[in-house]
């Protein structure tokens, strides 16, 4: 059974930090929406603040930026401290969740905007436009206007006008999740595929925890103004460390030291246990699945509610007084079982998680 460990956001030992955040405070009158976070990310990291709507990850992103005011806190970027420098002096690029792209201008004008303001000559901005363009496979739609473009499309040019400048990091708020779910994900892995190549410090924000899992070096799990767990996507999803970080990832079972010696057939006392639904295994009619290594002793119970997720069936087990998700694969009709069968429940006790 494994146990928890406390969240220190800091990066890997071996990389010296790039951008790194000291005691980073902001309230809203009484309200703290921030409280002294800390973090550490190492240069070309791609670093996802996950958590659900209202927990602070766009003000902690909009105050690294500089586009929010800090109560209290430093940031610092390649050594240099930026706390007080203004936005435009930070060289950090920022997409938003809505492209704010300039709707008179042609998709060219509005990518090199950017390097107008730093009064870069006529002839490299037209060569960094291109290249810019170039880079989000957006190089014939220069002389279009925003609105003869999909969302997708909008969002690649916000994208380059972010990187023309060529920021020493990049801040994304959200910058998916106005798209339709085929975009989305193709670009997804074309967002990836540029901050690899650029070598790019990201900073990604989203409320969607497959979009954070598929796309980060490392995780940020935040709550209430705090970074609650960071990790790589396997340990924050296998790993949770506090019953907050377990409600938010997955679909997690959790069980009482009651429920959890009854389960797991020993006495367990005084704690608190959290096992994901693919750590449980149904022994039915139907099926006979091999059991992991330690498997426990079985608990008899009867199939409530059957939920078909595509690949996945989650189903809903009534089990001596316990009720569970169980998750199994999906391999075709004559597998699936129906409400009111009977079945065995094994949990795999090697997977339970001490909270
Ligand atoms: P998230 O990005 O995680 O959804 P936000 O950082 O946008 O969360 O907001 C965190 C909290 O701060 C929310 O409760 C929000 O209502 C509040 N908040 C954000 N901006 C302001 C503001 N300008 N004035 C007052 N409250 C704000």
């Amino acid at each position: 059974m494994t146990s928890s460990s406390p969240a220190s956001p800091t990066a890997d030992a071996s990389t010296s930090p790039y951008l790194r955040l000291r005691g980073v405070h902001k309230s809203y009158g009484d309200t703290p929406v921030l409280q002294s976070i800390d973090a550490d990310i190492a240069r070309g990291e791609f670093v996802t603040l996950l958590g659900p709507s209202g927990c602070g990850k766009s003000t902690l992103l909009r105050a690294i930026a500089g586009l929010t005011p800090m109560d209290a806190g430093d940031i610092e970027v390649a050594g240099e401290t930026i706390t007080h420098l203004p936005p435009q002096r930070r060289d950090i690029g920022m997409v938003f969740q809505h492209y704010a792209l300039f709707p008179n201008m042609s998709v060219a004008d509005n990518v090199a905007f950017g390097l107008k303001m730093r009064r870069v000559d006529a002839a490299e901005r037209r060569e960094r436009v291109e290249q810019a363009l170039a880079l989000v496979e957006l190089d014939t739609h220069a002389l279009k206007s925003p609105h003869q473009l999909s969302g997708g499309q909008r969002q690649r040019v916000a994208l380059a006008r972010a990187l023309i400048t060529r920021p020493r990091i990049l801040l994304m708020d959200e910058p998916l999740s106005a798209l339709d779910a085929k975009i989305r994900q193709h670009l997804r892995e074309q967002l990836r595929e540029i901050q690899r190549q650029l070598q790019l410090t990201t900073l990604f924000v989203t409320h969607d925890q497959e979009e954070a899992m598929m796309l980060s070096d490392r995780i940020f799990l935040m709550g209430e103004g705090h970074i609650l767990q960071h990790g790589d996507a396997e340990s924050l999803y296998t790993r949770p460390n506090s019953e907050a970080v377990v409600n938010f990832v997955g679909a997690y079972n959790r069980f009482d030291a009651e429920q959890a010696s009854r389960l797991l057939g020993r006495d367990i006392e005084g704690q608190c246990f959290a096992l994901r639904p693919e750590a449980l295994y149904l022994v039915s009619e139907k099926s006979a699945p091999a059991l992991p290594a330690n498997p426990g002793p079985g608990c008899r119970g009867t199939i409530a509610a059957r939920q078909l997720l595509g690949s996945i069936v989650r189903y809903r087990i009534e089990c001596e007084g316990l009720s569970m998700n169980v998750d199994t694969l999906n391999r075709g009709v004559r597998s699936l079982m129906t409400r009111g069968s009977d079945v065995v429940v094994h949990a795999d006790i090697d997977e339970a998680r001490l909270l």
